[in-house]
């Protein structure tokens, strides 16, 4: 196929439902004509009456001009068939949005092939189906691509453009240049399971599931050491809002996707939170309670006593972190008219008190860091992803079992010290925030190893579809000293402390190592 350019195309959405109704609206107010049909009757008229009071609120918002919203409701015709009565041979791009089943799909395009032009795009919103599937059997298999919007498609900036083995190159890049006029930002994918955002995503929710089922902490623990790490969400508040019985089948469709790879191995706690209807906020119960009468989760109060007087203080390490615990630590020790030393060549970052040690995450537990140092009194704490840390960032950290008590309070009481607000946590590899990263920037290497996209392209579609703080390639750069060691290093201790195929190096990584 050549060039073409679809941004005066009539517009043809299947499906009125919340994705269809979306990217009718969007089509529209691009000055597209749109046809809209759905198998329901009535669904489609009933989707305009709504899109026409959306249109009217966003006039009183002041976000659309008073003369655009009746010209952009106006291009939206419903159709209440599909023949030749609803003039759709003109049609330049189809948008589906039907049921997410793979059969009412292919059927669906076998019947436009018939009644569309020759150089009409047959776009598929699909989440989770193949594109190569979908375009299996039809006439021209190279005119069908994946156009993947994100809900609520008037706000989410995130297209990805998903193509199939057939797609003709120069039709996703048809999508790919329509989807920029239509102010989004598009992202090419390959059709694979997941495509890039529901695929590098998984491990956002499925190192939390894993340390909720080893009993590390409590939701709003992991919650808040996530949250103070940038995410807007927290990924169990996260998976309530989505919905458990939603999460749980994407996450079962990705790992059947992937020949059971145990990488994607979803979890028991998920399941039975499943199975016994406690699907998240729609239920009123998920981690947590929902409805006018439910106790707000509150985290563990504890109130830290200052650090006690020592002889010797010195921050080891190199880089942002050891620079940011450094200006911490003078600034601790300046009542006492004293400052910290600083060990720059260490194996280590964080924080000597005499001979007690306060270590940054490698990946190993504070017991295991803990005998390779032969130091009893090490406590190990999580990665802080921002730097510098702002005060009162909430940090997890673990104490060694072999840790005398008094450093069990002394750990807590220098990273308050520090400015953290510190929380407890079982002695778990790579605590919370590392060892989810380590995973998201894997998942994300993978993905790139096998052509699913650019780093860019991940770092782009996970910053615009889930609302990440940075993109997995960006946290690689940053990780500081060692770069893709380091991350590989919490990824080989996560591998050899569960002994499984989930904490596999990406080749893609081992070749930065
Ligand atoms: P929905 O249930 O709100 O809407 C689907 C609509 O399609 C319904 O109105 C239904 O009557 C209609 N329909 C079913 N079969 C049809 C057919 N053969 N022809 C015409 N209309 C038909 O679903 P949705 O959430 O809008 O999802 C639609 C598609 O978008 C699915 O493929 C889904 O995976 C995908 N998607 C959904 C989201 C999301 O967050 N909801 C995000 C991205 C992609």
């Amino acid at each position: 196929m050549t060039k073409t350019d679809l941004r005066q195309a009539p517009v043809l959405v299947m499906g009125a439902g919340i994705m269809g109704a979306g990217i009718a609206q969007v089509a529209a107010q691009a000055g597209h004509p749109v046809k809209l049909y759905d198998t329901r009757e009535g669904a489609a008229t009933e989707a305009k009456a709504r899109l026409s009071a959306t249109l009217d609120g966003l006039v009183a918002k002041g976000k659309l001009a008073a003369d655009a919203a009746a010209p952009a409701l106006a291009r939206i015709e419903p159709v209440g068939a599909l023949d030749a009565s609803a003039g759709i041979a003109g049609i330049g791009l189809v948008v589906e949005a039907i049921v997410e089943r793979l059969d009412a799909k292919r059927a669906l395009f076998k019947q436009l092939e018939g009644l569309v032009g020759p150089a009409c795009i047959l776009a598929t919103n699909t989440s989770s189906i193949s594109v190569t599937a979908i375009a299996n059997g039809l006439a021209r298999p190279e005119r069908l691509v994946g156009m993947h919007f994100f809900n609520p498609v008037p706000l989410m900036k995130l297209v990805e453009v998903v193509s199939g083995l057939q797609t003709d190159p120069a039709v996703a890049e048809a999508i790919f240049e329509l989807s920029r006029v239509w102010g989004k930002t598009p992202v090419h994918a390959k059709s694979t399971p997941g495509f890039i955002v529901n695929r590098i995503a998984r491990p956002y929710y499925a190192e939390t599931l894993a340390l909720l089922l080893e009993q590390a902490a409590e939701p709003q623990v992991l919650d808040a050491c996530l949250k103070a790490a940038g995410f807007r969400m927290g990924p169990c508040e996260l998976m309530d809002l989505i919905g458990h019985d939603t999460n749980f089948a994407v996450t079962m469709s990705v790992y059947e996707a992937n020949f059971f790879d145990k990488r994607f191995v979803p979890s028991l706690v998920q399941r039975e939170m499943v199975d016994g209807g406690l699907f998240g906020r729609k239920s009123g119960r998920g981690f947590y309670r929902y409805g006018k009468d439910a106790p707000a989760p509150a985290l563990p109060v504890a109130v830290h006593e200052a650090p006690a007087t020592a002889h010797e203080v010195t921050v080891h390490g190199e880089g942002a972190l050891a620079d940011a615990l450094e200006a911490a630590a003078t600034k601790a020790l300046a009542a006492q008219g004293w400052g910290p030393a600083r060990d720059r060549e260490s194996a280590w970052t964080g924080l000597r008190v005499d001979g007690a040690r306060l270590v940054l995450t490698d990946g190993r537990t504070a017991q295991q860091v803990s005998r390779a140092m032969g130091v009893a009194d090490v406590a190990v704490f999580d990665r802080p992803l921002v730097q510098p840390p702002l005060p009162g960032t909430a940090l997890a950290y673990a104490v060694a079992p072999q840790a005398s008590p008094a450093w069990r309070v002394q750990s807590a009481a220098w990273l308050a010290a520090l400015g953290f607000a510190p929380l407890p946590l079982a002695d778990a590899p790579g605590l919370v925030v590392a060892r989810t990263v380590a995973m998201l920037i894997n998942e994300a290497a993978d993905a790139v190893l096998q052509g699913v996209c650019t780093p860019e392209g991940a770092d782009a579609a996970m910053k615009l579809g889930v609302n990440y703080p940075a993109g997995p390639f960006e946290w690689l750069a940053g990780w500081g000293a060692g770069g893709a060691r380091g991350v590989i290093g919490v990824l080989e201790a996560l591998d050899a402390h569960y002994r499984g195929e989930r904490y596999r190096v990406s080749p893609w990584l081992r070749r930065r190592d």
